[in-house]
């Protein structure tokens, strides 16, 4: 993925203490952009390096050896018009309470939180790092469109024996992003492994639940796909999620099916958004257990959703050396509608009807 990590100047630093949350702002070094730009790769590595050290932090903590941390990630999104509007900061700042509390830490304040996700995009934005609107995202609904990418994570203090955090800090920085898969990349394969499983962590936007996504993806994209599709480990039988994306199907019944929440799903603010959209128009959203079986003989098209995607069409999935082609990424499918549909509103071209961008 075009993830280039350039960590933009305004960091915003949460901390627990006995007396509750604080936070302060932290500009890092640097200099204009343009000044940037005209570095030697060298100077220029240092200068952003520079930005990612934070030697207020312990090395050796909860987190760095056992795991233990939660994080987020949304997109501010340059505006047809002028300007960035963030998608959603409210739900992101929620599950990022909901995660931390699933890791038995102190839950971080939303309020907070959210101020320090609209302020990074804004300082930064005011000092000229920002992402400007490209009119030639447009040629293809904006799958290539870059955002402003905001990170907020969690950090646990130091330690070194196998314990809880009890005094977290969560550390909210920003990166430039664009496109997320390969645009022309759209096949899948379904992966024995397992992401999550009954009764543990899957549906904790947790560091750990990383580990298995990545090692999954990397053979799926070896093998020539850009995808995993991860089923449950019961049975291997139950659709749960892409590597790091939620699963939806459109069956020939015009039924649009999502794998329900129970706990080893994640709670995407991309599925809940989507399954707002596709409501809106009418259509019949099912979140139940979807089995691979139904989706290879009666699925129409198939597409997966997450932040850095938003909705990526699946034009075949394959399983057990069966491949089965999908009309997802057709002109005229519904996963291309909902895409031109959820990106346009991202993107400010189409009204925000449902009152999701915040303006920056
Ligand atoms: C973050 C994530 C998603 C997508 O969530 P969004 O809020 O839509 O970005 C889906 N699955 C997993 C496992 C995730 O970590």
């Amino acid at each position: 993925m075009a993830f280039t990590l350039s960590i933009y100047p305004w960091v915003h630093i949460a901390k627990y203490s006995d007396d509750g949350w604080t936070a302060h702002f932290v500009e890092k070094g640097h200099r204009t952009p343009a000044e940037e730009a005209a570095l030697s790769d060298r100077e220029r590595t240092e200068l952003v390096e520079g930005r990612n050290s934070f030697p207020e932090l312990p090395l050796v903590n909860y987190t760095s050896q056992y795991g233990l941390g939660c994080f987020e990630g949304l997109k501010a999104f340059p505006q047809k018009g002028a300007g960035l509007k963030l998608f959603r900061p409210d739900r992101n700042a929620a599950r990022m309470a909901r995660s931390m509390r699933g890791l038995m830490m102190p839950a971080i304040d939303e309020d907070l939180l959210v101020d320090g996700i609209i302020g990074t995009v804004k300082k930064n934005a005011e000092i000229g790092f920002t992402m400007a609107y490209d009119p030639a995202w447009e040629d293809d609904h904006w799958q290539s469109g870059g955002a402003v990418y905001v990170r907020p994570f969690s950090y646990s203090e130091p330690g070194i024996g196998v314990n809880l955090s009890e005094y977290p800090w969560v550390i909210t920085v920003n990166t430039p992003v664009t496109a997320y898969f390969d645009p022309g990349r759209h096949a899948a394969v379904t992966t024995d492994m397992v992401r999550a499983t009954p009764l543990g962590t899957g549906w904790i936007k947790c560091d750990s639940n990383y580990v298995i996504p990545t090692l999954a993806k990397k053979k799926a994209l070896d093998a020539g796909y850009m995808e995993a599709i991860f089923l449950d480990a019961r049975n291997g039988e139950n659709i749960e999620e892409g590597s790091s994306c939620n699963f939806f199907c459109l069956l020939d019944n015009d039924s649009l099916v999502t794998p329900s929440l129970e706990d080893t799903i994640l709670p995407g603010i991309t599925r809940e958004s989507v399954i707002t959209l596709a409501r809106d128009r009418g259509i019949t959203v099912e979140e139940r257990t979807l089995s691979i079986t139904e989706v290879m003989e009666a699925g129409r098209e198939c597409f997966v959703t997450g932040t850095a995607a938003g909705i990526a069409p699946l034009g075949s999935i394959t399983h057990h050396d069966r491949k089965r082609k999908f009309s997802s990424v057709d002109k005229d499918s519904l996963s291309t509608s909902l895409l031109k549909e959820l990106k346009g509103i991202q993107y400010g071209e189409l009204e925000d009807r449902f009152g999701w961008m915040v303006t920056v």
